[in-house]
């Protein structure tokens, strides 16, 4: 080759040609990384193909080859349909496909095993004989990957129904047919937990990569995977860039969590990227949730995707029985105890009763802090973040005002800074506020908090849950942070204080995320030979999302909202993409979204198959400052996620006329944040 077209590691939308010089004309390949300069700037990019543009009449020479491999012919046109869907620069895109630190390209990597598996001799997990539910999903999958047949299989069970022993024993199988493993999982549930079951069963056959190793680290994981010493990576959303060529099985756990979708830079989804990998890759791919996305249970309804279920627990392990408490109900009656007001006495009694039994308890709310704000009683004065448009919340610790949007703090003040005629009181409740009180009622429990404030690290993280899993800990008070996952089985209360609490964002997702949230806290409870229960707390008793998820009944909620969700041509029934418009001026942002919005009319105008496009809005956010930045959006809705491209593509294209410098404009396709 001697003229090629190269995606350039730069925010441009087109490729530049460049020189490859006689010497490196046998070894520059589709798919090579080289080095090139940028106007003065040096930089990185990938060969695409020849050009045939030699009426340029400058045209510089590459500067060498990158000591990268070279991205095969699937993993490019993969990489290339992330490019478009979510419209995101190429060469960006294909940057993501290779390992962060050049060190370890260069070094063979030496067979390392995760920082924590080196202390002990690894537990063997042999593994149990499959059900006859379990032995048919394996089955199904392991034909598919035989065959090299593109399939998406919906693995649908409650929580301890033996998801994760589907996936281990179908990898298994996978592996003797000489093929690679992807397995993507929340960060969060990347624990020691997860990762040991791994290990215990596959040995050194696991490479793991989530965001707390050092870039090196991620590096030696990444590369043996890569180079096939280990068959079997597991990792967060961004393995999925680890370009494995030889995959035959890709499983997606958690597959409805929306810590799959990247929020900046490539806001993709990695479940969705994952299923075009695999379809390109011709391999099956497995979903598995005990509370699936509508989108992937749409698509099971429609014979899209391939349903296996797992009805029960394991060895009939019963589920936890449902005790829902109606927090109005408990406003009106006259109360015998002495006990704060978040706790109703049914909730207390079960408390006093597994402490006593020397179980352990979770209690569950969404808000960390002490409290939701800090008021005045006199004036009504509420402290707002300088930088958002947000109230700040109350925590006791360090007695400071915190946003939980950017950060900002301050010390409480002394008195009210508007009327100064008094202190500000706690208003609402927050997990730091639940701990304080529980262990003025239960002064001897061991009490341990779960959120954002006190784990802040993966290590602290981990120290938590090992002192769980000891029982070092008789009650923990956590955020959704203890809800996924874990596996304790000691413990067999779970109380959820405020359920309804997430249903009042303007979401319309709020009433699924409401439903999966219960459902997972609830599935903490009596996994093991103990039985569980949960009591839920709720000022809306008869809301589906809590109906339904008190039942343990995801089938009933999912059609309950299907068809709310029909109506209203949201996702999965059409496509949606937001398009955000951001500035520090709060005029000058507006206006501008407005212009956005008479633009895209003229497109429409222009082009009869754009019609199916709605456009709503412009709209100031629900967060309508953030950061100091003013917030707009549009929301485009259409049946048809080919035509809301395309319209995107070009209406993108437009935007350098007429977009003025300080207001900046982003696309999230298929977004999951809509504040
Ligand atoms: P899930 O991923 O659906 O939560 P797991 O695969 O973790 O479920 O299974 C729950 C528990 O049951 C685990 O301790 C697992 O080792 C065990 N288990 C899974 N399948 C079987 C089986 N066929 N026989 C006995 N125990 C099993
Ligand atoms: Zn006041
Ligand atoms: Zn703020």
């Amino acid at each position: 080759m001697d003229l090629v077209e190269i995606a350039v590691e730069a925010p441009l939308h087109n490729t530049l040609t460049y020189r490859i010089p006689p010497e490196l004309a046998d070894t520059v390949k589709i798919g090579s990384r080289v080095d090139i300069s940028l106007g003065k700037r040096k930089s990185k990019g990938v060969v695409i193909g020849e050009s045939n543009n030699s009426a340029l009449k400058k045209i510089k020479p590459i500067d060498g080859l990158a000591m990268d491999h070279t991205l095969d012919p699937r993993t490019l046109e993969w990489l290339k349909w992330l490019s478009q869907y979510y419209l995101h620069p190429l060469g960006l895109v294909y940057s993501m496909a290779f390992a962060p630190t050049a060190a370890a390209r260069i070094r063979k990597s030496k067979n390392q095993s995760p920082t924590f598996l080196k202390e002990g001799a690894i537990e063997k997990n042999p593994a149990p004989k499959p059900n006859a539910e379990q032995a048919l999903a394996i089955r199904q999958i392991v034909e598919a990957s035989e065959k090299n047949t593109f399939e998406t299989f919906l693995l649908f069970g409650v929580t301890g129904s033996g998801k994760t022993e589907v996936y281990l024993q179908s990898i298994d199988e996978v592996l003797k047919l000489g093929k690679q493993v992807l397995v993507l999982v929340p960060e969060i549930s990347l624990t020691p937990q997860l990762i040991k079951r791994f290990v215990g069963r596959f040995g050194e056959n696991v490479a793991v990569i989530h965001s707390h190793l050092t870039e090196r680290e991620k590096s030696d994981q990444w590369q043996s995977a890569l180079n096939k010493e280990k068959k079997i990576l597991v990792g967060a959303r961004s393995a999925l860039f680890c370009p494995l060529d030889n995959l035959g099985l890709i499983v997606v756990d958690e597959e409805h969590e929306p810590s799959f979708k990247q929020e900046e830079l490539l806001k993709y989804n990695a479940r969705d990227a994952a299923i075009l990998k695999a379809r390109i890759f011709k391999c099956p791919i497995v979903l598995g949730s005990a509370t699936p996305s509508l989108e992937s249970w749409q698509n099971t309804l429609s014979g899209k995707y391939k349903k296996l279920e797992l009805k029960s627990r394991v060895e009939d392990r019963p589920l936890p029985t449902v005790n829902v408490i109606d927090l109005r109900q408990l406003k009106k009656e006259k109360r015998n105890y002495d006990i704060p007001s978040w706790l109703s006495p049914a909730l207390f009694e079960e408390l006093t009763v597994r402490l006593e039994k020397k179980e352990q308890v979770a209690l569950f709310l969404n808000r960390r802090g002490y409290a939701q704000f800090a008021l005045c009683g006199a004036c009504g004065f509420t402290e707002q973040c300088p930088r958002c448009s947000v109230t700040l919340t109350m925590h006791r610790r360090g007695a400071q005002l915190l946003c939980h949007y950017c950060g900002f703090q301050k010390a409480m003040p002394p008195i009210c800074p508007s009327c100064k005629s008094t202190g500000l009181k706690p208003v609402g409740l927050g997990t730091e506020k639940v701990k304080e009180e529980l262990q003025l009622l239960f002064p001897k429990a061991r009490i341990a908090r779960a959120d954002r404030d006190e784990i802040t690290t993966r290590k602290d993280l981990e120290e938590l849950l090992e002192k769980i899993t000891n029982h070092e800990i008789d009650i923990i008070v956590g955020t959704q942070m203890i809800a996924k996952g874990h596996d304790f089985p000691e413990l067999t209360l779970v109380g959820t204080l405020m359920a309804d609490l997430g249903l009042h964002f303007p979401d319309f997702r709020s009433s699924e995320r409401t439903f999966q949230l219960l459902t997972q806290v609830a599935g903490r409870a009596g996994r093991h030979q103990k039985s569980g229960n949960v009591v839920v707390q709720t000022y809306l008793p008869e809301h589906p999302a809590i109906r339904y998820s008190t039942n343990h009944d995801f089938p009933g909620f999912a059609e309950a909202e299907l068809k709310e969700r029909k109506e209203l041509g949201y996702p999965p029934f059409g496509k949606i993409a937001i398009l955000r418009i951001q500035g520090s001026s709060q005029e000058g942002t507006e206006r501008m979204s407005v212009t956005a919005r008479q633009e895209m009319e003229k497109l429409k105008q222009g082009h009869s198959g754009y019609q199916s496009i709605e456009v709503l809005g412009p709209v100031e956010a629900a967060l309508s400052k953030l950061k100091n930045k003013y917030r707009f959006q549009i929301m485009l809705k259409t049946a048809s996620a080919k035509d809301l491209n395309i319209f995107l593509q070009h209406f993108m294209k437009t935007a350098p006329d007429w977009l003025k410098s300080g207001v900046t404009m982003s696309v999230d396709v298929d977004p999951l944040q809509l504040l």
